[in-house]
């Protein structure tokens, strides 16, 4: 069953806020050359840098900047310094207030908080599609006594599922069912709080990305489970 969490009760401001090194910056500019969205609408990373070893970190929250990185952290692999690139965005981030967050995120998020998965999706209708993709698989020849495992107890692993596999894409479901069923391994998914994706972790929000990393451990916990498949 899923707990709603009041996402009122979540926030908390009294960490630190700039503890990425910034203030090293060279302005070598190597970031700028290996950002992948380096240019997009101004953006580049050594100028997030800048502003922020600046203090300007209010300009940098009003902006679109922090949205346009895609914190892969190439950015990190070629700067010098060792400047936690991303991780500067990622703080910028959850420096926005929340209603201001770019609307599929913030939906996702409060979603994700409220019924355990971005998508709001039913748990009757989550199971119908689980075995729905299972049953395509058992069409295919050498997959014909695959069987989806659901909350069981003792299995080896536990997999958290990505929504857009039970949404738009459940082609890539799959894959990893079939790859469990091929190396004989003894798998399972919960059928509640069984998003894998953390809009708390892209957005900044470390609270609510506390809370939903805390409820695949409760499940872990719940069904005896030690290992974790988190494909997000
Ligand atoms: S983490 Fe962001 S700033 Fe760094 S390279 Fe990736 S997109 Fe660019
Ligand atoms: S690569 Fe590092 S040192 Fe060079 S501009 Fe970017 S943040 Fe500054």
């Amino acid at each position: 069953m899923t707990t709603p969490i009041d996402v009122a009760t979540l926030r908390s401001n009294d960490r630190p806020r700039w503890p990425f090194s910034q203030d090293v910056c060279m302005t070598c500019g190597m970031c700028a050359c290996t950002c992948p969205v380096s240019g997009v609408d101004g953006f580049d990373p050594r100028k997030v840098v800048r502003l922020a070893a600046m203090g300007l970190e209010q300009e940098l929250v009003e902006s679109r900047w922090p949205w346009i990185c895609t914190m892969c952290g190439k950015c990190e692999q070629a700067c010098p310094m060792e400047v936690r690139i991303a991780d500067v965005v990622r703080r910028i981030r959850s420096l926005r207030d929340r209603a201001q967050v770019p609307g599929i995120l913030h939906k996702g998020l409060q979603a994700a908080l409220e019924t355990g998965n971005n998508l709001r999706l039913p748990k009757d209708d989550f199971l119908f599609i689980l075995e729905d993709v299972a049953g395509e698989i058992r069409e295919e020849p050498g997959f014909e006594g695959l069987q989806v495992q659901v909350d069981k107890k003792g299995a080896r692993v536990l997999t958290t599922i990505h929504n857009k596999l039970v949404n738009t894409h459940t082609e890539d479901l799959k894959h990893w069912w079939k790859i469990f069923h091929a190396a004989g391994e003894s798998w399972t998914v919960s059928s509640e709080n069984w998003e894998g994706t953390s809009w708390g972790y892209f957005t900044g929000d470390d609270d609510a990305m506390k809370a939903m990393a805390g409820r695949i451990l409760s499940q872990m916990e719940a069904l005896e489970i030690d290992t974790l498949l988190w494909p997000e």
